[in-house]
């Protein structure tokens, strides 16, 4: 794993699966926010509009989490296979900085300005 040393291992391991139980926290209480909309006419049509606006951002979020939660769990696989930390584009290390806020990560910061 590149110049990453292997007493970090447990430090990213330990980030990976705290970042983890965060986001498995943030999607319950999406889910908790997230009611059913109701049909009712009583409810009036601006609120049932601000209602599926809601619902709709509350649903993008949601699945934005499921998105990261997928590659913290693959981020994990690479921890394992001594391949965590590096860059998939240029094989060069990421830089800790960034893996310590972003520990999905898969690219450096400059092949990540360069694609997105
Ligand atoms: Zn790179």
């Amino acid at each position: 794993m590149g110049q990453l040393q292997m007493n970090n291992e447990q430090f990213y391991k330990d980030l990976i699966q705290k970042t983890m139980d965060e986001v498995s926290q943030e999607i319950i209480n999406i889910k908790a926010t997230t009611k059913p909309i109701s049909p009712d006419n009583a409810i009036g049509r601006l609120s049932r509009m601000e209602a599926l606006n809601e619902k709709s951002i509350n649903e993008a979020s949601q699945r934005n989490l499921e998105m990261r939660l997928l590659l913290l769990n693959q981020a994990l696989k690479r921890l394992k296979d001594g391949e965590f930390g590096e860059c998939l584009i240029c094989e060069e290390d990421i830089s800790e900085k960034r893996l310590k806020v972003m520990p999905e990560a898969t690219q450096c910061i400059s092949c990540a300005s360069r694609t997105s």
